[in-house]
């Protein structure tokens, strides 16, 4: 959660771990109870609260700020998270898929140029927010980037939305967790299954360990899922044709080695004349982005409604 001032500081901003699974009337009074201390840290009177923008990771009917099915957040799936907070705070609210935003905040704050790029978020899923000619883009109804759930092998493993080879199940960060546990298990790498039997289990942040330590099989396991996640973006390069990709997410926590991955994949598979001038980076904003975004989201869908600033 944070603060913005009107020349688009943040004036306060806070941290803090959330289970969205523990469903919408949880995690909203958290939230509310963050926004409560930032206005009384920053004593900015709520009265002077005119926008709050927020994102969610799940797929957004943007036109209703609904949650339309959401695989990690079921509970979440109709619940009108708009109007709660509406009702709690008297102010405009607007809802987007957290990738969205994120795209959205690193074009704002960069310095370079970007009116068509691609912001890919690999954490526990996978998903991708897109800017084109310089706006999200969304689609016909707010789906446009779910890249988690591009099926990149018809014979891989079960994904969280039922269906198999979903390149979130095959590469993101729960499924390099559980690809490092097997292999643990399997007795191909003595550091990953030392961890594990201090742990219990292995996380993300465990294989990044490993990765810098040296351990081959860490290692392998992280190239391979920037390879799967290159793969998939060289056919969107070809489609699309942007001039950056950024990747944000837990994963750039693991080291360079799978974003070389993904880059060796996309330019070896996309066509010359796409990756010309492609640059592809990790996020500059690291876990700022999706507030960042947030605050641009508001300022944008203000100004562009008369009605909503006629009280300003
Ligand atoms: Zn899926």
């Amino acid at each position: 959660v944070a603060l913005s001032n009107a020349r688009n500081e943040i004036v306060a901003i806070y941290d803090q771990a959330l289970d969205v699974r523990s469903g919408p009337t949880a995690c909203l009074k958290e939230i509310i109870t963050l926004i409560r201390l930032g206005l009384r840290e920053t004593s900015i009177n709520p009265q002077q609260l005119v926008a709050i923008g927020m994102g969610v990771p799940g797929p957004v009917e943007y036109s209703s700020g609904l949650l339309i099915a959401p695989p990690i957040m079921p509970a979440w799936g109709g619940y009108a998270v708009r109007d709660h907070l509406v009702e709690e705070f008297g102010t405009q609210v607007f809802i987007d898929n957290e990738v969205n935003l994120m795209a959205l905040g690193e074009m704002w704050s960069s310095e370079a140029i970007m009116n068509n790029a691609l912001f890919v978020k690999v954490g526990t899923g996978i998903g991708s927010g897109i800017l084109c000619n310089g706006a999200i883009y969304r689609g016909a109804d707010g789906a446009a980037g779910d890249i988690g759930h591009v099926c990149a092998d018809e014979h891989g493993p079960r994904c969280s939305c039922g269906n198999t080879g979903c390149l979130e199940a095959l590469a993101s960060g729960a499924a390099i967790a559980a690809q490092a546990q097997e292999a643990a298990a399997a007795g191909k790498s003595e550091l990953l299954a030392q961890l594990c039997r201090e742990k219990g289990s292995l996380t993300l942040a465990d294989v990044g360990k490993a990765v810098k330590e040296g351990d081959q099989e860490a290692t392998r396991i992280i190239k391979e899922s920037g390879q799967r996640v290159g793969q998939v973006l060289a056919g969107l390069v070809n489609f699309f044709n942007p001039e950056r990709i950024m990747i944000g997410g837990s994963i750039t926590q693991t080291g360079y080695l799978f974003l070389a991955a993904v880059r060796h994949a996309i330019y070896n598979r996309s066509l010359p004349l796409s990756t010309r001038h492609l640059a592809i980076e990790y996020s500059q904003l690291e876990g700022q982005a999706g507030v960042s975004g947030a605050v641009i989201l508001a300022w944008q869908e203000l100004f562009s409604n008369p009605y909503a600033t006629a009280h300003l």
